[in-house]
This record gives C-alpha cells, sequence and structure tokens, in this order.
C-alpha cells in the first residue's frame, strides 16, 4: 500500500512538471509521443536549468559545458521529470542523467574500451567472446545517454552509426558461425530503430537455423517507456525466442509509465530481465538494492546482473569498491526472495568477459563433509555421501547409464577450467602465455 501512495504522490509532482515542461500549450497526448519525446530532449546546459527552474553558478557552468562537449548530454523530457527539484543534487535520476563536472577527471586506470569489445570482434559491430553467442551493435543511438554508460565512446558519435551493409554483414557472419546459438542486439539501443527495421533485423535472425533465441538490450522502459508501443508489441510478438533485458537502477525509476511498458512487455509473453550498475552516489546502498529488486519481481521483471562499474573514461567518480557489492548481495541473499536476486558480476578488464562475484559461504571442508554458513550466521555440515558412483565420462553416449542421445553431439573444445575438470581430457594445468619459467626449457 505504501508503494501505492507512493506512486500517486510521484505522478502528481510529476504532473505539475509536466505542465510547467508543456508551458501548458501542448496537448497531453504529445507527452506519450515517444518521437515528440526524442525530439524534445534536453541537450543544453541552459534549457535544463529553464526545465528545472534552478541556477548552476557561472564557474560550474563553464564546467558543465565543457563536459557536455566531450560526452554529449541527452535527456528524454519524461526522465527529466522525474528528477525532484528540490533536492536535485542527490537525486539519483539528475546524477544518471545530468553530467558531473567530475567526468573530466580521467584516472589512471581508466579505458577507451575497457570490455575489450573491440578487440574481440571479428567484424564491424559483432563482439564475440563467449563460445555460443554473441553481441551483436544494431544501433548507435540511445534514448537518454546514462552519465555512466561504459559505450561513452560510442554513443552519440556519428562514426559509430551502424549502416544497413555493416547490419547485413553482422547477419552474414551469424549465418557462418554455426556455434551462434544467442544474439545479443545491443547498441546503443535497438528499440531506438524504426519498427520496420527491428522486424527486418529479426526476420533475418530468425531464418538462420543455428539461432535458438534472440535477446534485447534497452533502457527505454526506464527513459522513454512511450517506446513500447501497441505496435512494437505486436511486431514483437511475431517473433520466436525473444528475451529483453532492461536497466532499471533505482526504485525510483519505478513509476505508472515505466509499470506500463513492464505489463506490456510480460502481457506479450517475453521475458524480462534487468541488469543494474553499482553506481556511487546512485545505489550503493542494501536498501535501494532491496527495494529495487523486490519492485522489479512485482512488475515480473527478474533482476539478472549487477555489474560493477567498468574503468571507461570518465566513471571513476561512480566507482565503488567491490566490496560494496558483495555487501549488497549478503544483504539480499536470505533476505528476499531467491529469484529477485541477481548475479553480481564484474566484467574483466581486457575483454575477459564477467566474472561472478559473491560471499563466501562455503566455511571449510574435509574429505567426506563441508561445513557451510547460511546467511543468519548458523554454521552446518552437510555430509557427503559414502559410496557415490562417479560417471566417468568418456562422451561415448551411446554406452552410458545416463540419457543424453543427441541428434547432433556438441563437438566442441572444452575451455578453461572445464578443460581441466573434464575426465576425458588429458590437460592438468593452464600456463599463461609468456610464462618465464615454462619459456626458458
Ligand atoms: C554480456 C555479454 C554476453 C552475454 O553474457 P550472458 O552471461 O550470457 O548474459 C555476450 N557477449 C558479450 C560480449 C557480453 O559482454
Ligand atoms: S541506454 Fe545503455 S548504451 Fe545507451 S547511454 Fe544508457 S547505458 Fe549507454
Amino acid at each position: 500500500m505504501k508503494l501505492q501512495s507512493e506512486n500517486s504522490l510521484t505522478v502528481v509532482k510529476n504532473i505539475s512538471k509536466i505542465t510547467n515542461f508543456l508551458n501548458s500549450s501542448i496537448a497531453e497526448d504529445f507527452w506519450t509521443d515517444w518521437k515528440w519525446q526524442i525530439k524534445h530532449s534536453i541537450r543544453d546546459i541552459e534549457t535544463f536549468e529553464k526545465k528545472l527552474g534552478i541556477k548552476f553558478p557561472l564557474e560550474e557552468k563553464m564546467k558543465l559545458q565543457k563536459t557536455i562537449e566531450r560526452f554529449p548530454m541527452s535527456i528524454t523530457p519524461y526522465y527529466l521529470s522525474l528528477i525532484e527539484a528540490d533536492n536535485y543534487s542527490n537525486d539519483p535520476i539528475f546524477r544518471q542523467a545530468f553530467p558531473s563536472i567530475e567526468e573530466m577527471n580521467i584516472d589512471q586506470s581508466d579505458l577507451l574500451d575497457p570490455l575489450g569489445e573491440d578487440k574481440d570482434s571479428p567484424i564491424t559491430g559483432i563482439t564475440h567472446r563467449y563460445p555460443d553467442r554473441v553481441l551483436f551493435h544494431v544501433s548507435n543511438r540511445c534514448a537518454m545517454y546514462c552519465r555512466h554508460c561504459t559505450r561513452k565512446r560510442k554513443v552519440g558519435d556519428v562514426d559509430f552509426i551502424p549502416t544497413k551493409e555493416e547490419i547485413m554483414e553482422g547477419i552474414e557472419y551469424i549465418r557462418k558461425t554455426p556455434v551462434v546459438r544467442d544474439v545479443l542486439l545491443s547498441g546503443g539501443d535497438p528499440f531506438m530503430l524504426p519498427d520496420e527495421y527491428l522486424d527486418w533485423i529479426l526476420t533475418e535472425l530468425e531464418n538462420i537455423p543455428h539461432v535458438e533465441i534472440i535477446r534485447i538490450g534497452t533502457r527505454t522502459p526506464v527513459v522513454l517507456p512511450f517506446r513500447i508501443t501497441d505496435d512494437l508489441i505486436k511486431m514483437l510478438k511475431k517473433h520466436k525466442p525473444i528475451w529483453i533485458n532492461t536497466h532499471f537502477n533505482h526504485p525510483r525509476e519505478i513509476v505508472p509509465d515505466s509499470i506500463e511498458a513492464l505489463r506490456k512487455l510480460a502481457d506479450a509473453g517475453i521475458p524480462l530481465g534487468n541488469q543494474s550498475v553499482l553506481l556511487a552516489g546512485v545505489n550503493d546502498c542494501t536498501h535501494i538494492m532491496k527495494k529495487l529488486v523486490r519492485k522489479l519481481t512485482q512488475n515480473r521483471v527478474r533482476p539478472y546482473y549487477l555489474y560493477q562499474c567498468d574503468l571507461s573514461m570518465g566513471l571513476s567518480h561512480f566507482r565503488t569498491p567491490v566490496g560494496k557489492g558483495i555487501e549488497i548481495i549478503e544483504g539480499l541473499r536470505g533476505h528476499t526472495s531467491g529469484f529477485s536476486i541477481p548475479t553480481y558480476v564484474v566484467d574483466a578488464p581486457g575483454g575477459g568477459g564477467k566474472i561472478p562475484v559473491m560471499p563466501n559461504y562455503l566455511v571449510s571442508w574435509s574429505n567426506n563433509k563441508v561445513i557451510l554458513r547460511n546467511f543468519e550466521g548458523v554454521i552446518t555440515t552437510y555430509k557427503e555421501p559414502d559410496n557415490y558412483e562417479n560417471n566417468n565420462c568418456d562422451l561415448d553416449c551411446d554406452n552410458c547409464n545416463l540419457y543424453l542421445k543427441m541428434e547432433s553431439p556438441e563437438k566442441v573444445e572444452p575451455v578453461g577450467i572445464k578443460k581441466l575438470l573434464d575426465d576425458c581430457n588429458d590437460s592438468i594445468s593452464l600456463t599463461p602465455d609468456g610464462t618465464e619459467r615454462i619459456e626458458k626449457r
């Protein structure tokens, strides 16, 4: 019930801001027109000051101006209307949307392409890092430019607008690469593309027999919920398993308009996930995160990942120690529904992919017992079986008492630690390239 009253309070505040914004001369249906929202996005400091009814000191304003010349600003009127002007400087919406002069403090550890996406790119627009799935950048436009964006270097940069030819080459790459069974459409924001164009991409991908699922990463439900139109839903429903991941970072972003967008997507039968970024001064708090994940699940969105803020240029003021993320997970596991707990990950600088990090629950281990602790601090013993018969796997499925009769057994070379664990693989160690001791042999 508390949620309800909070929401209606926001609505009242929003309506007064909306009327402010519209100068009461434009009818309300423009407000819910996503193209109108994009066209009227706030891209300069003066307009921002005017809309919010604030004034920055001159010196700060000049620095802000410099900041947006380097990292452009673009805020939808809708997302701006969620800012509480009275206390804007601490507002989580403000901090995600409006530049901080600290973005110009480039830290020693900042990297231009921290996730090595360009290195793992066999072809423009495709990042192929994991064995069975690819990231496919189909758009470089975003409804709003998040200040904490990993791809800050690309967003808004005209040089990175993928052409139709480039998209076709990406599709060709996927067609010619049969191990790819999962395609993640990303950007930018794929929902910034026109319906027909996205429909074309989805149709092409779906005609590739080895593509089993398509995922779309979009922040539109958060910053431009009106993009989730009935026509878009109708188009999406035609396509084969599509999963959507959105990007809510704070419970204040879950308001009637975004709730409605999520309802439409969930009602269309699309499984919804959420990826949050841990941001200092925005959501680096166990209570905020607990509230966020509860509100998400209440709206049929499964929290998927919580990202450690990466090492992109100009994000140092947003970074927290990794310990903060572990503390948040400690505050969630056991304390709230298991399926509302995201996996906390550090995206490995240099391109190692996502590495899960969490509190330790395994206290000790002997040859037949494990000692575990739960969220309350209870320490317990799990007695392991005395006569477990291991199925020594030699990949000869026809003569195995487990049932895995596959039409086309996967013949993929095992990678990493799994390779060391596999029964039928002779590898006994992994050695980094350039290990001097080995090279001397
Ligand atoms: C995150 C990511 C994926 C998808 O990873 P999942 O753990 O399957 O969600 C795929 N490719 C790249 C390059 C990624 O960064
Ligand atoms: S929506 Fe995503 S890609 Fe776009 S600016 Fe925000 S974080 Fe970056």
